[in-house]
């Protein structure tokens, strides 16, 4: 998951690392009142999690108090890229007097990390690697050894940049191996009139992996422009919407992802990838049905469970409870295997649901789910 800019600050700062005073805010007053506590003047920044933010107008220097509110309120609400600005950065201005780049970042193919450095930061750094690639430096980092003062030392006379720069390189490496993270980048690292080094843009690329010992970040980043995608994220469900007519629920996301492919190979299309997970309880089948039966292009649905951990009969129960608050509306093809299955299947039998079919294989059950969803 990538930071915003704000939250790459406050990493920064707890590392060592010169960053400029800056509050955050969403509202333009109180952006008028920031910008009186750090001076009057104050550089205006769109916290969006994409770069180019200044060439779409989104960081703006503004004189004073009252341009700091005009000018917070012109960007808030503002569209880069199709990131909605829902805060603002206020940050003290700073004299540049150069601008650098630097970031580390995981080369996975080549199985260690890349520094890369170059004298000529600011905004295009992409168009000075491709025009001039002589201009940026990149030294493989072995992450077993790390960035030591000799190591950045070489990274930052391969670049290029003064010898101030040398400590923040370390730092910055803290950054990346303590905090998680898979890319850290500053862009531009400055040098000021007073020959001060600042960190004045950061993005950091957490490790999803290590969210759970990350979690003073919120949650991951979940742009789910599709309402079923959003509805089911609301209730904690794997799910993901797909194109086709046969809404599929399953336990494992092996199984489910084996499951779209046979309802493929049976002539339909899946209509959603749902993986209600090991222990599959009443309530997870509700909620996991009612998502998909709410999808107006599901004709069927397809539920293929392999009892395991959850036995097939508290999977049959969870399906008979969720036709309780769930009105069924479409048919839905049961296959239940495994554990207690026979069971399981009784449950099913027992409720007697004039919409639920049984199926006893994963092959039979898609043929019958993509039968039902193809025939008008
Ligand atoms: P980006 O466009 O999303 O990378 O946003 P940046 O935070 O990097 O800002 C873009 C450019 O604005 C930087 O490269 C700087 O040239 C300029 N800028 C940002 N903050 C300041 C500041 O405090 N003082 C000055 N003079 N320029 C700034
Ligand atoms: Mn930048």
């Amino acid at each position: 998951m990538d930071l915003y800019e704000h939250q790459a600050r406050e990493l920064f700062e707890e590392h060592g690392i010169l960053v400029p005073r800056a509050e955050v805010t969403d509202s333009p007053k109180e952006a008028r009142g920031i910008a009186r506590r750090l001076g009057g003047r104050a550089v205006v920044k769109a916290q969006v999690k994409t770069g180019g933010r200044g060439k779409a107008g989104g960081v703006k220097l503004a004189a004073d108090p009252a341009a700091a509110e005009l000018t917070a309120r012109q960007i808030l609400g503002m569209d880069i890229k199709g990131h909605t600005v829902r805060k603002v950065m206020l940050a003290q201005p700073v004299d540049i007097e150069d601008e650098f780049y630097v970031s580390y970042v995981l080369d996975r193919a080549a199985g260690h990390f890349l520094a890369i450095a170059s004298a000529e930061g600011g905004m295009d750094i992409e168009e000075v690697a491709a025009s001039r690639p002589d201009a940026v430096a990149r030294i493989p980092v072995d992450p077993a050894e790390g960035v030591t003062s000799a190591k950045a030392a070489e990274i930052a006379e391969a670049a290029g940049l003064p010898p101030q720069t040398v400590d923040v390189l370390v730092r910055l490496w803290e950054v990346l191996t303590r905090e998680d993270a898979l890319l850290v980048e500053v862009n531009p690292l400055v040098r000021t009139a007073q020959g001060r080094i600042l960190a004045l843009d950061g993005k950091v690329t957490l490790d999803d992996n290590a969210r759970f010992r990350q979690e003073r970040w919120g949650e991951k980043d979940a742009p789910h422009d599709d309402p079923l995608e959003a509805a089911a994220a609301a209730r904690g469900l794997n799910y993901v919407k797909l194109d086709g007519e046969v809404g599929v629920i399953g336990n494992g996301a092996g199984l489910v992802m084996s499951t779209l492919d046979v309802v493929a190979g049976c002539g339909a299309r899946p209509a959603n990838f749902l993986d209600i997970g090991g222990g599959a309880s009443a309530r997870i089948m509700a909620d996991g049905l009612s998502v998909v039966l709410s999808d107006p292009a599901v004709k069927s649905v397809l539920v293929n469970v392999f009892g395991g951990i959850t036995a097939c009969d508290a999977v049959a129960e969870g399906i008979v409870q969720a036709l309780e608050s769930v009105r069924l509306t479409k048919p839905l093809v049961v296959r239940l295997d495994g554990n207690n299955a026979v069971r399981g299947r009784a449950v099913l039998d027992d409720r007697a649901h004039p919409l639920v079919h049984q199926a006893t294989t994963m092959d039979g059950a898609a043929r019958r789910a993509a039968r039902l969803a193809t025939a008008d």
